[in-house]
């Protein structure tokens, strides 16, 4: 697959006459990855993926047809895409349609924070995920605050993000303080509108660290900043590498009541994609429906979705749910949340992961619309993990869920509508962000404005593809972007 991807990118920049590297700056590369994803998707079965894959090659004629699967059954999903040769039309397809797309999970380190000391564990975790061009001395420096900024606003479509973190048992172990979000946040804050914020917060905590008392009152001063959006929990990540859960009465209830007391109603929980150290007991979102159940003022996100890739995700089985976004579905079930109730799901890595298999991607995307409801998927990309979010929004613009996978599995058609709304507009009415008024900031903004000018820099090499945040001159280099895109990240 890798050398069909390289071969077909090769092809369209010979075709289109540009050098590789100027061709990989433009959207024809992405459609020139997806048109050979079109041919690699797996069937429909419950064994694993197809592996044969000699007789499916990029399609050369057009983008709607390219289907040579090896196995039995159809695809259920595939990208509608222009040919990659023509430039004009990939930027006009995959390229920005004026959608508010706003990004609930995203990431950068503060590379000169305490936290490489105290957490060398979790440094190492991060720096496996440095986008593959980076050509820093200090490789955590391609993830700091301005690779942050630029890669999320300039190098992409992205008009809202929500700044999260890993996990942390409090600011000398956390990869990016609270103070330090703030920061990040202030900075974008001078460089745009007044008041029309581009970039939320999120609070993580660990509540199973230390006095529960004092947890508490850490979530009643960051609160008191007006900048917490919604505190997020790793529930399987614990000292001694004991978890909890969150409808544990000692500690995940308390935390709940508290961030209702304190007026932020959203609590959102990592689950699935098992990270360092986790405690997989409580790595399932069975407890965050519990708390659904049990808080209906409330709103509980989860991070993920549950997925995780050592599971294939297939049409939902009740009796294949220990784990993946079954595992989801049948949590929702078991506690009776009803469809757009008050659980909803983020794509942070999930789509990156499931996008290389169409079918997968069908799958996830199908089960998720269907039984959260089509108001509570929330667009995430755990960028800048690897980069710029761009090539993973593009995709997803071109992604179908095929009739066929419609009438067989009652998935949804993804329409223009439905795609906005996961783009951005389910997460804006989450948290309380007028649609309306960011984006007339935007319109004004000094920001907006250098947007035009980036794509003459990008050609003059004067500044990073907004795929990567150096341009690519070798065929390793651009093995190391496919890489990017295709291989599991989440160490286990
Ligand atoms: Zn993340």
């Amino acid at each position: 697959m890798t050398r069909q991807v390289l071969d077909r990118i090769d092809l369209a920049a010979a075709r289109t006459g540009l050098d590789r590297r100027r061709f990989l700056t433009r959207s024809g590369a992405v459609a020139a990855t997806l048109t050979v994803l079109n041919g690699c998707a797996s069937g429909d079965g419950d064994a694993a993926p197809a592996t044969s894959t000699s007789t499916t090659g990029p399609s050369t004629t057009s983008a709607d047809t390219t289907t040579t699967s090896t196995t039995t059954t159809d695809p259920g999903g595939q990208y509608v895409v222009p040919e990659p040769e023509d430039e004009e039309a990939c930027r006009v397809e995959l390229g920005d349609r004026g959608e508010f797309v706003f990004d609930v999970h995203t990431h950068h380190v503060m590379p000169d924070g305490v936290w490489r000391e105290n957490a060398p564990r979790l440094e190492q975790m991060i720096r496996r995920l440095v986008p593959p061009g980076c050509t820093e001395a200090e490789r955590l420096e391609c993830l700091n605050r301005t690779a942050y900024l630029t890669n999320m606003f300039l190098g992409s479509d992205t008009t809202i993000a929500m700044l999260s973190d890993i996990p942390s048992s409090g600011p000398l172990d956390a990869a990016v303080p609270f103070d330090a979000k703030v920061g990040t946040a202030e900075l974008m804050e001078a460089i745009t509108v007044a008041g029309r914020s581009r970039v939320l917060l999120h609070d993580v905590i660990a509540p199973n660290f230390g006095p529960l008392d004092q947890r508490l009152d850490d979530m009643a001063a960051t609160a008191a900043t007006g900048r917490v959006s919604a505190f997020k929990v790793y529930t399987a990540w614990g000292p001694d590498r004991q978890g909890y859960s969150l409808a544990d009465p000692a500690i995940g209830v308390p935390v709940v009541e508290q961030a209702r007391d304190l007026g932020v109603d959203v609590m959102c929980a990592h689950k699935g994609l098992p990270l360092l150290e986790f405690d997989q007991r409580f790595n399932g979102p069975d407890d965050i429906c519990a708390m659904a159940a049990a808080f209906p003022d409330m709103r509980f996100v989860v991070y993920h979705s549950a997925f995780e890739t050592s599971t294939t995700e297939r049409a939902y089985d009740p009796d294949r749910a220990a784990t993946g976004v079954n595992s989801l579905v049948k949590a929702m079930d078991d506690h009776g949340i009803p469809p757009n109730g008050n659980v909803y799901g983020d794509l942070g890595t999930t789509w990156r992961e499931t996008m290389r298999d169409p079918t997968e991607a069908a799958h996830v995307l199908g089960k998720l619309i269907s039984r959260l409801g089509e108001d509570r998927v929330l667009w995430g990309t755990d960028a800048i993990w690897l980069g710029s979010p761009q090539a993973q929004i593009e995709a997803f613009r071109a992604f179908e869920i095929t009739e066929a996978f419609q009438e067989r599995h009652g998935y949804p058609a993804l329409t223009a509508e439905l795609k906005a709304k996961i783009l951005g507009l389910n997460a804006a009415e989450l948290f309380g962000v007028d649609v309306e008024a960011v984006t007339c900031g935007i319109d004004t903004s000094l920001l907006e404005a250098s947007r035009g000018e980036l794509q003459v820099l990008v050609d003059d090499g004067l500044v990073p593809s907004p795929y990567e945040p150096v341009g690519y001159m070798t065929r390793r280099e651009v093995l190391g972007w496919w890489r990017s895109l295709t291989e599991p990240w989440a160490p286990v």
